[in-house]
């Protein structure tokens, strides 16, 4: 081919595959019928993973293995472009672009690995890696809906996810309603025919309210709607939404799945069909993960089994021993018997991760002096990372809301949310034993 035709083969790839093309109108039902000729990439195949745990498929799954070297461990390519070959020229030609090696945005090895990785952890036929959690939340989000389309989604939801939905989709001409996320009455009502998309947090924050997956995918595709589940708090440790019935689960990798709170990135995982999709918002909306931040996330994942065990024990342990401390009020914590979803908890989840949430007799002006005495949590957003951090929503994720709005959400003056580390409980629990006698 010469490169002028190449060059014009490029456009028509970043294009993406003409049969692919949505339809103009608001019916979803085109999304089963798309066809396409595509080969699959050299390191999509997950058959050998079939059997393996959870720690296996961590340390193992994606690895890429350099064949002129025998590197153990995925190298890191970092390179924007790749030699064109026939099979790059062909790939343009018959729109399978995103299996061949051609553009680092397009793909690029160190990604394909950590992709695969958190394919075969999700449970998915595919996955990408994203700039930023919020990068791969609006890509998975705009992948899935038309102009004119209707969204509905929970209260509870995390900021950026909350002001992308509500401050840029109405310029698209995308309307979303926020609902009850423990309600699926007050979801169902608020279908309407446009409905396209259900969007929710497998654990909100701050409450650790939990989302029926196996419900909210029955209402979304009895309306021909798709379930998107963002599983950032719960990660595949524990549970895999996609088994339970969500079409896609993306998440803040920023978070659990890197856990060393020194990236952010973002991943999304599904079906073939749909991250082919996902795969053309990535494209024309740029946000990549480089080849060094993909060798940061699957270094991360490696212990992201190990990790999630500690971070859940630690919680539990935490969680129980603050519930009996006269200084503090009540502990949200899943996995405790008096949260609301305990049952659905457990019937759900493996484990529910190492955020807790637990508010202080004395308000706010209580929590602060707490985080002030504390040593080893730091104050700090974010989650996720093998050190404890603590935050109060009034003053950070929900300092935009009224008091009286933080109360419909069920967030009380006092309201802490600890991301519990993975330090030794006992130091954890002596750190806030003495802060907590001197507040
Ligand atoms: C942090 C977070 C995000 C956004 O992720 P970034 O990596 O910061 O872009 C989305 N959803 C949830 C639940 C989060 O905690």
């Amino acid at each position: 081919m010469s490169p002028a035709n190449a060059h014009s083969a490029e456009r028509a790839a970043i294009r993406g595959d003409s049969r692919a093309q949505p339809p103009k109108s608001t019916n979803v039902s085109w999304c089963n019928d798309l066809v396409r000729s595509r080969k699959s990439g050299p390191y999509m195949r997950h058959e050998q993973w079939a059997e393996a745990g959870l720690s296996t498929l961590s340390v193992h799954a994606g690895s890429h293995a350099d064949p002129n070297t025998g590197a153990v461990g995925t190298p890191i390519y970092q390179n924007t472009t790749f030699v064109l070959g026939d099979e790059q020229y062909k790939s343009f030609e018959e729109g399978y672009a995103r299996d061949r090696f051609i553009y680092t945005r397009y793909g690029n090895p160190s990604q394909w690995a950590v992709q695969q990785k958190i394919a075969a952890l999700e449970h998915a036929e595919s996955a990408l890696v994203f700039s930023s959690g919020m990068a791969a939340i609006a890509s998975s989000v705009l992948a899935l809906v038309d102009k004119g389309a209707h969204i509905v989604t929970s209260r509870d939801l995390y900021g950026g996810t909350y002001g992308f939905f509500h401050e840029e989709l109405p310029s698209l001409g995308i309307q979303t309603t926020f609902t009850d996320m423990r309600s699926p009455e007050a979801i169902s009502a608020a279908l309407r025919p446009e409905t396209q998309l259900l969007y929710f947090e497998a654990l909100s924050n701050p409450l650790l309210k939990v989302a029926n997956i196996p419900v909210l995918a029955e209402i979304a595709h009895k309306h021909g709607a798709r379930l998107v589940i963002d599983a950032t708090f719960v990660t595949p440790a524990g549970c895999l939404p996609l088994e339970l019935g969500a079409d896609l689960v993306v998440h803040s990798a920023s978070k659990y799945l890197n856990g060393h709170s020194d990236l952010i990135a973002g991943a999304a995982a599904g079906n073939r069909k749909w991250i082919d999709r996902v795969w053309e918002r990535l494209m024309h909306y740029g946000g990549c993960l480089d080849p060094h931040g993909c060798f940061l996330l699957e270094r991360g994942l490696k212990t992201l089994s190990l990790r999630m065990k500690a971070h859940a024990e630690n919680a539990l342990k935490l969680a129980h021993w603050l519930r009996q401390h006269p200084c503090i009020e009540a502990v949200y914590y899943p996995m405790l018997p008096e949260h609301p979803d305990h049952a659905l908890s457990k019937s759900l989840m493996r484990m529910a991760g190492g955020v807790i949430a637990f508010e202080m007799k004395g308000g706010d002006a209580a929590a602060l002096s707490l985080c002030s005495r504390l040593t080893l949590p730091k104050q700090a957003t974010s989650l996720g990372g093998v050190e404890s951090l603590i935050s109060l929503p009034f003053n950070t994720s929900h300092a935009a809301l009224t008091e009286a709005q933080r109360a419909s959400l069920g967030i009380r003056p006092g309201c802490a949310r600890l991301s519990v580390g993975i330090e030794d409980v006992d130091d954890l629990i002596e750190d806030f034993e003495r802060a907590l006698s001197s507040n």
